[in-house]
């Protein structure tokens, strides 16, 4: 599948400076900052700074050093936040919606990092 990665979505608007965010995490491929409409007491968006549509484009496309920057990113975000359960965290869920289906609203690559209370079962019902 072709993606076409739109450069006026609003996290490439976000990337570019043009609308503020609140940075959680920032590294040479990837940056983190606060989803805007929070679920959860910890609700991180984690994106490449690369134009990639959704996570598929992102394993298909991605250099070697993005994908193993974002990657290391998620576990330094969750370090940062005390969540790992190996750490005597409580735990977190990963997200990352990608098309129609999975409702995704924009259309940039994102990892939602949910922690800070029980999120119950993975999907609701129906
Ligand atoms: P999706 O449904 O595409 O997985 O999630 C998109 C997320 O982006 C939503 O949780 C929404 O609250 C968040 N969001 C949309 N616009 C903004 C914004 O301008 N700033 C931030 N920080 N988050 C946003």
């Amino acid at each position: 599948m072709a993606y076409t990665y739109d450069d006026q979505n609003i996290f490439a608007k976000i990337l570019r400076g043009e609308i503020p965010c609140t940075k959680v995490f920032e590294s040479e491929h990837t940056l983190a900052f606060n989803d805007i409409s929070e679920q959860a007491p910890h609700h991180v968006l984690v994106i490449p700074k690369g134009p990639y549509v959704c996570y598929d484009h992102f394993a298909s496309s991605a250099s070697d050093a993005e994908i193993i920057d974002y990657t290391r990113a998620i576990g330094s975000i969750c370090k940062q936040l005390g969540i790992e359960p190996g750490q005597a965290g409580d735990g977190y869920r990963l997200i990352a919606n990608s098309g129609a289906d999975a409702v995704q609203e924009v259309m940039h690559l994102h990892v939602h990092i949910l922690a800070g209370r029980p999120l119950g079962r993975m999907l609701a019902s129906g």
